[in-house]
């Protein structure tokens, strides 16, 4: 149970704002609870004021023990993670196991790649040196196999996203905040994308903004929109499988190479269309005549002086921004920096695009050296429109991180260093919400999974702060007996189904 210190609150409404279950609101400028609250101690960790405090555990409800938070849940109510329910008085996973993974299994494995179950819908043993939830067991062309799940509350997770854009969202290392709060950075640019990492152990278990981190990456990985801001950068509308929108203005294509790549790739087709073609991208420019690929259609160079710091023959580097190619031109005419007159002849036509072909514009050059813009010509257009048809679809895609360490094993087995080996070793094949994992190499069980190919919704947190992993281990009887696994809870899936009434 908590109370408000009417004299401290200053209805900033920060309590507000992190309540997983809605169970506190600023009415007359003053925060009150509602019949949902849970002590779940969000709110009086969050509030700046040190207006709320907690002054007892269980008079609210049961206490839910799947966890260290401890919610005391009323009747009919939900503790802070969504994942249980007082049902009657008995603290009950309110999500029915989900039985079948969504992805398809490859042909390659020497185990069944999917799971028996998916740990979805599972729940949490805590702690968790008590056996995982289900340890189910089926026959499959003639081998034992079974499948240990739990949903485990991992401090060491996060979320990598990458975003298909040619804009400048910000320097690599920038911070990248939600309402205000440090939860995470830009990293890299990688091939028509930008990277972010949001999330991981220090974020997550450092200070009061742990929350909102686990939220952020909770949100992301089950493919809700997120709106994030980055220090001295962009503002970006994120959600997994969609078009990133940057500053208001949503990506539409990204780019099929960088300048130097798409002169490479149309040389041939734009030779034929003009005399020079600035392709304007925010890594690399690309001038037709001087590259190696116009030189190797028979071009020669054209006396046009493009936009950019000379890297090497025909590819230029320019300043990164939200302009033509994600580079800060904004009028296309400013991509010609001169034209040399003993070489160039008047009357010349250049074309000025970008790597995606989006944006495209044609200039004469006149007798002084100057240029003026000309309609494009249905011959350029096609040429330009064939940039753009290779281009893909931008979107951004969320990778969910995680390490399943010392106690997350326990609950499979009684030497949990036994299953870091075997999974290692692929004589354990671990799955996340039904999903493949990429296993990083080294020591540990540090895992990557696309949340695409995961079932829909799997993720939750618990106000630890974590975020809550549904993961599987799939294996042979044998294996499992080997590594000391939990044998006398071994459940038939027939007879687990069937109590569940799946
Ligand atoms: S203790 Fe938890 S459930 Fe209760 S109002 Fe605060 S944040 Fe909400
Ligand atoms: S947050 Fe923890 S204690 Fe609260 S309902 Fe979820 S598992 Fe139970």
């Amino acid at each position: 149970m908590i109370i408000i210190d009417k004299e401290k609150c200053k209805a900033c409404k920060l309590c507000e704002k992190n309540c997983p279950v809605d169970a506190i609101h600023v009415i007359d400028k003053l925060a009150k609870t509602n019949e949902a609250c849970v002590s779940c101690g969000i709110c009086f960790r969050v509030c700046p004021f040190d207006a709320i405090v907690k002054v007892s555990d269980a008079a609210d409800g049961p206490l839910c023990t799947h966890c260290p938070v401890r919610c005391a849940i009323p009747e009919g109510m939900t503790g802070a993670c969504k994942r249980y329910t007082n049902v009657d008085g008995i603290i009950t996973r309110n999500r029915k196991l989900v039985v079948d993974a969504i992805t398809n299994e490859p042909g390659t494995r020497k185990l069944p790649y999917k799971p028996l179950i998916t740990a979805v819908g599972s729940g949490t043993n805590y702690p968790c040196c008590r056996p995982a939830p289900f340890i189910v067991q089926e026959k499959i062309e003639n081998l034992d196999v079974i499948t240990v799940v739990t949903e485990a509350p991992l401090s060491y997770s996060g979320v990598k996203v990458k975003i298909d854009t040619n804009l400048h969202i910000g320097e690599e290392g920038a911070k990248v905040k939600r309402d205000g709060k440090h939860v995470g950075m830009i990293t890299t640019e990688e091939y028509g994308s930008k990277m972010l990492t949001l999330g991981g152990a220090n974020l997550l278990s450092h200070g009061n903004d742990g929350f909102i981190v686990a939220r952020t990456i909770v949100d992301l990985a089950n493919g809700r929109r997120v709106v994030l801001k980055v220090d001295k950068g962009s503002t970006m509308e994120l959600q997994q499988g969609y078009p990133p929108i940057i500053d208001g203005q949503e990506e539409k294509l990204m780019r099929v190479g960088c300048g130097s790549a798409t002169i490479g790739m149309f040389a041939a087709k734009l030779s034929t269309v003009v005399d020079e073609a600035i392709i304007l991208d925010y890594h690399i420019i690309g001038l037709l005549s001087e590259h190696l690929a116009g030189k190797e259609v028979g071009m020669t160079y054209s006396g046009v002086v493009p936009y950019g710091t000379k890297s090497t023959v025909g590819r230029y580097f320019g300043a990164q921004g939200h302009g033509w190619g994600g580079t800060e031109i904004i009028n296309p005419i400013d991509a010609i920096v001169s034209v040399d007159m003993n070489l160039a002849k008047e009357g010349m036509r250049i074309l000025v695009t970008e790597t995606t072909g989006q944006k495209a514009a044609l200039f004469t050059v006149k007798k002084d050296g100057k240029v003026e813009e000309i309609d494009l010509t249905d011959d350029i257009m096609e040429a330009v429109n064939l940039i753009k048809s290779t281009c893909e679809i931008s979107k951004v895609s969320v990778v969910y991180t995680g390490g399943t360490g010392g106690s997350a094993r326990a609950g499979v087995t009684n030497f949990p260093r036994k299953l870091t080996d075997a999974v290692h070793r692929e004589e354990v094949n671990m799955t996340i919400g039904g999903a493949p994992v990429f296993l990083l190499p080294g020591g540990g069980i540090n895992f990557m999974v696309d949340v695409a190919k995961m079932v829909p919704d799997s993720t939750t947190w618990v106000p630890t702060p974590a975020t809550v992993a549904p993961i599987e281990y799939t294996m042979t009887k044998k294996t499992y007996e080997e590594l000391g696994g939990h044998m006398a809870s071994i459940r038939s899936k027939e007879e687990i189904l069937k109590e569940l009434g799946l």
